[in-house]
C-alpha cells in the first residue's frame, strides 16, 4: 500500500522568500514570531523578509536564541516569548535547528506538555499555530517533514512525529543559501543523500517516496560536487530542490540505522547531523547491501554509476561511490578524524535502539552488529 498525505504548499524560486509578508496576510496573521540563530541573522538573511512583513503591516517579534541540536529549555524559551507576546503565527528562516525549534515551540503552544510526553509518534491533539518554514541548509527537509527533533536532558535525540507539525508553507528561496559555507553545503548535502537513501531502502514501502528519493538521489550525484565547490544559485537550487524531495521521501516511508546510529552521536558528541550522517552512511550501506540488493542496486544507478556483473556488485558500487563523494566533499572519513570518544560507544549503542528507525531497517540489526559499525566509524578501518 503506498499513501500520500502532505498538507504543505511549496513555492519554489529565486526571490520567493520576498513573499513571506503577503503569505501571513493570507494566513490573517498580524504578530509573528520569527525564529533563527546567530548565524543566519549576521548573513543578512532576515532583511529581505522584515522588509516584506513591515509591507503587509505585520508585526514582528524576534527569537534569535536557535542553537544547534535545539534543546527543551531553548524550545520553551520560544514558546515563552510567542505566548508573552501574543503572536498569532510563526516564521521559521535557517537550517534544520531553527525550523524545528519553531515546530516545537509552536506545538507547546497549542499542546499540553510536557515535552516528554509528546515523543513518539503521533502524540499531538491540535494543529500549530501557522507555520511558515524558509530553509537556509539543503539538508534537512524540515521545511516539509512531520518530524521536530528535541535534544532531552540526556543528551538524548528526541523525535516528535505527527501530521500538525507539517509547515502551512514552505518557501524555497535558492538565494538564501549563496552564503552557506562550503563545509556546510557538504554537510547538508549528505544529509538529504542520507535521508533519500534510507527512505529508499528500508522496509516500509512507498511509491511516491521511491520516486522522491530516486530523484533526489540523482540530483544530489550531480549538483552536490560542484553546489560545494562554486556555490552558484543554480547548482545551490537543485540541492534545495533535492533535499525537499528527500524530506518528502522519509515522510512517508520514513529512515533507517544511519539515524538511528547518528542522533547518539550528535546528541551526545555535538557532531554536526549532516556530518554525523556522512560519516555513517557508507558503513551502514555495507552493512545493510544483503538486506535489500535491489534497493541499494537503484542507489547505485541513481547516483549515476555504471551497472556491474550482478545486482550484488552492482549495489555494493554504489557504497564505493558514497566513499568516495564523501572524500571529495572533504567529509573525514572517521568519528576520530573528528576527535570524539570512543568511550562513548556503549551509550551511543544504548541510545541508537531507543529509536524506531531500527526495527525497519532493510537488515535486521543486533547491538554487536552496531557496535561493529560504531568501531569502524570511529576508526575509518
Ligand atoms: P543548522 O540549522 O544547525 O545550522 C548550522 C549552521 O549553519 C548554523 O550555525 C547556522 O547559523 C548556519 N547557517 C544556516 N544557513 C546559513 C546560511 N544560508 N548562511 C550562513 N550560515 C548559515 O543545520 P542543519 O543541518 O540544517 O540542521 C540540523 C538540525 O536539523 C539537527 O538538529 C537535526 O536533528 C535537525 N533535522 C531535522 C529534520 C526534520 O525533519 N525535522 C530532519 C533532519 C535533521
Amino acid at each position: 500500500m503506498s499513501s500520500i498525505f502532505l498538507p504543505v504548499r511549496i513555492e519554489f524560486g529565486m526571490d520567493s522568500s520576498l513573499r513571506v509578508g503577503s503569505e501571513f496576510s493570507s494566513l490573517n496573521c498580524t504578530k509573528v514570531m520569527i525564529v533563527s540563530d546567530k548565524g543566519v541573522i549576521d548573513s543578512g538573511l532576515l532583511d529581505r523578509m522584515t522588509k516584506s512583513l513591515a509591507e503587509s503591516a505585520i508585526q514582528v517579534i524576534l527569537f534569535d536564541g536557535v542553537r544547534p541540536d535545539p534543546d527543551i529549555a531553548c524550545v520553551e524559551k520560544a514558546r515563552d516569548l510567542y505566548v508573552s507576546q501574543a503572536c498569532d503565527g510563526i516564521l521559521a528562516v535557517g537550517g534544520g535547528s531553527s525550523i524545528d525549534t519553531a515546530k516545537a515551540a509552536g506545538m507547546l503552544v497549542t499542546n499540553p506538555g510536557p515535552i516528554a510526553g509528546l515523543v513518539g509518534m503521533n502524540k499531538l491533539t491540535n494543529p500549530l499555530p501557522p507555520l511558515i518554514a524558509i530553509p537556509t541548509t539543503c539538508g534537512t527537509g524540515s521545511e516539509v517533514t512531520n518530524v521536530t527533533v528535541v535534544t532531552d536532558e540526556r543528551h538524548f535525540k528526541a523525535p516528535i512525529v505527527s501530521s500538525y507539525l507539517i509547515p502551512k508553507i514552505a518557501m524555497l528561496d535558492p538565494g538564501l543559501l549563496l552564503s552557506l559555507p562550503p563545509n556546510m553545503v557538504a554537510a547538508t548535502g549528505m544529509d538529504a543523500l542520507t535521508h533519500a537513501v534510507e527512505a529508499l531502502t528500508n522496509n516500509v514501502e512507498n511509491w511516491y517516496a521511491d520516486a522522491s528519493a530516486l530523484e533526489a538521489i540523482r540530483l544530489i550525484s550531480q549538483a552536490l560536487r560542484p553546489a560545494t565547490a562554486n556555490g552558484n544559485a543554480a547548482e545551490l537550487g537543485r540541492m534545495l530542490y533535492a533535499s525537499t524531495l528527500a524530506g518528502v521521501a522519509f515522510t512517508l516511508a520514513r529512515l533507517g540505522l544511519v539515524h538511528a546510529m547518528s542522533h547518539p552521536v550528535s546528541g551526545l558528541a555535538r557532531v554536526p547531523h549532516g556530518v554525523a550522517n556522512a560519516v555513517l552512511l557508507p558503513y551502514v550501506m555495507a552493512f545493510n547491501v544483503v538486506g535489500n540488493p535491489r534497493g541499494y542496486a537503484q542507489v547505485t544507478r541513481a547516483l549515476g554509476v555504471a551497472e556491474r556483473e550482478n545486482e550484488v556488485a552492482t549495489a555494493v558500487a554504489g557504497v564505493k561511490e558514497v566513499v568516495k563523494l564523501n572524500h571529495q566533499l572533504g567529509i573525514p572519513k572517521s568519528f576520530k578524524a573528528l576527535g570524539v570518544d570512543e568511550e562513548l560507544i556503549p551509550l551511543m549503542i544504548e541510545d541508537t535502539f531507543k529509536s524506531g528507525n531500527v526495527a525497519i531497517n532493510p537488515r535486521r540489526t543486533t547491538k554487536s552488529d552496531v557496535e561493529k559499525i560504531y568501531k569502524a566509524a570511529f576508526t575509518g578501518e
